[in-house]
C-alpha cells in the first residue's frame, strides 16, 4: 500500500507541475509570441557580410551600397562594414 501512496503522490506533484506551467504558458503570450516572430517558418535567412552571422530577413537591417543590397544583423554592423570598407 505504501507505494501506491507513494506513485499517488508522485502524479499529484507530476500533474500539478503540469498545470503550473501551462498556466504560465498561457499567462505570457507577448513572450511566446516573440519567439514565435523571431524564427518564422520558412523564412530565408540572410548572411550579414561583417560577422557572418545569419539572420531572417524579416530581422535583418537591409542597407544599399553601391547599388547592392545588403543584409546586417544590426546597425552597428552596418557601420563597422562602412568604416572597414574606407
Ligand atoms: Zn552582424
Amino acid at each position: 500500500m505504501n507505494i501506491i501512496k507513494v506513485l499517488a503522490i508522485l502524479v499529484l506533484i507530476y500533474v500539478s507541475y503540469r498545470i503550473v506551467t501551462m498556466f504560465r504558458g498561457m499567462k505570457s503570450p507577448e513572450v511566446r509570441a516573440y519567439r514565435v516572430n523571431e524564427t518564422p517558418k520558412g523564412e530565408d535567412l540572410v548572411q550579414d557580410p561583417f560577422c557572418k552571422t545569419y539572420v531572417p530577413k524579416s530581422q535583418a537591417y537591409v542597407k544599399e551600397i553601391d547599388g547592392k543590397t545588403h543584409c546586417f544583423c544590426s546597425r552597428e554592423c552596418f557601420e563597422k562594414y562602412l568604416t572597414e570598407k574606407k
